[in-house]
């Protein structure tokens, strides 16, 4: 365990080297060692967490298949003033995620709610579904530590099918500019990620998908499996079914990742492709709501990316009261000690 845990930071920072410049290297140990710091003290003396799912928009200019968006009846963006209270009751060199059911460059004050919390030292990875490029997209890569793009296919119908509104001819595009302003800007801190979830409607594609990442001029694919997001859906079943012809795939994929020069998050060689399938860990291996928040473009603190739908799950509005007021209620703290027997976590894909 302590090997792999050196293994991963060495490789990371080998990364960080390579492709950022020594500069880069130096302000990325630095946060590390900054991070890893206040990790141990929130769990030594349960101060307030690291890592933070942040919503700024629940407007969305798609309509996914699987996305259940479109049923919240409340949409909007959070204000800049909200977001400037949350972040200064975020610890310093902390880990923030802009992501919620809603695309972020659809928010008018994008480039100022980054550039908020990048005066705060955190490292920020942003998510767009990458159907339109943003105004200042010089500004937003500059304040981004990585942009994150979620790619379900690169068949023209498929991506119709899966991503109603949306267009891969368009979204080609969009990401060739994007790499286009990185390179010539010369923007080291950010690096340009694919997104991929792997379903029964892509995982032969998997491989595609890879070649249009290095043509587009990404870096990193991430891969993750379906979710179910409903607590009777059968996605993520029906994957396993398929898991021996995934895992060949992905294997003949890590290679070519490896020839090259992109990097794969999940694991580091061939036979680590079974590492998705890996069996559900116990309950109390679950550190979200301890360890990692959610919190959506309305300030509800939501369990997990998992259950995201705040009309049933909301443990508390950070935007009414403070961050660590909700996480001091009595509500949260009945929630973390008895998430085993939650109705919230039965059928919860990664612990159950
Ligand atoms: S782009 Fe994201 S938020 Fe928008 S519909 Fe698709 S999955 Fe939902
Ligand atoms: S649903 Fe799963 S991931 Fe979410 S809080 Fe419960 S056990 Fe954790």
């Amino acid at each position: 365990m302590i090997i792999k845990i050196i293994r991963n930071l060495l490789l990371h920072l080998y990364n960080s080297y390579k492709r950022k410049g020594f500069l880069n290297f130096l302000s990325e140990i630095n946060f590390i060692i900054k991070n890893r710091i206040s990790l141990l003290l929130h769990r030594k003396l349960n101060t307030l967490p690291v890592f933070y799912n942040i919503g700024i928009s629940s407007v969305c200019n798609l309509h996914c298949k699987f996305c259940n968006q479109a049923s919240y009846k409340q949409k909007g963006f959070t204000a800049l003033e909200k977001i400037q209270k949350i972040s200064n009751q975020i610890p310093k060199f902390s880990d923030i995620t802009i992501v919620d059911l809603g695309e972020s460059f659809l928010h008018k004050d994008i480039d100022m709610i980054l550039q908020i919390f990048k005066k705060r030292q955190n490292r920020i990875t942003l998510f767009t579904n990458g159907s339109f490029l943003p105004s200042n997209l010089e500004g937003i890569l500059s304040s981004c530590n990585k942009l994150v793009i979620s790619i379900d296919s690169v068949d023209e119908e498929k991506v119709k099918f899966l991503r109603r509104n949306s267009s891969l001819k368009q979204m080609k595009k969009v990401l060739i500019k994007i790499s286009q302003v990185k390179r010539e800007k010369k923007i080291r801190n950010c690096e340009l990620v694919f997104n991929i979830t792997i379903s029964l409607y892509n995982y032969y594609e998997i491989k595609n998908i890879l070649y249009f990442l290095k043509e587009v001029g990404f870096e990193r694919a991430v891969f993750n499996l379906i979710e179910d997001w409903d607590f009777k859906g059968k996605e993520r079943e029906k994957v396993f079914q398929k898991k021996d012809e995934i895992v060949a795939i992905l294997q003949k994929s890590v290679q070519y990742c490896r020839e090259n020069d992109l990097i794969i998050s999940n694991f580091f060689d061939c036979n680590e492709a079974n590492k998705l399938f890996k069996k559900k860990e116990h309950y109390s291996q679950c550190r979200w709501v301890e360890d990692c928040l959610v919190i959506n473009w309305k300030g509800d603190l939501v369990p997990c990316c998992l259950r995201r739908d705040y009309r049933i799950f909301s443990l508390g509005n950070v935007y009414k009261s403070s961050l660590q007021t909700v996480l001091s209620s009595p509500k949260v703290e009945h929630f973390k000690k008895t998430k085993q027997q939650q109705f919230i976590c039965k059928n919860c894909n990664w612990y159950f």
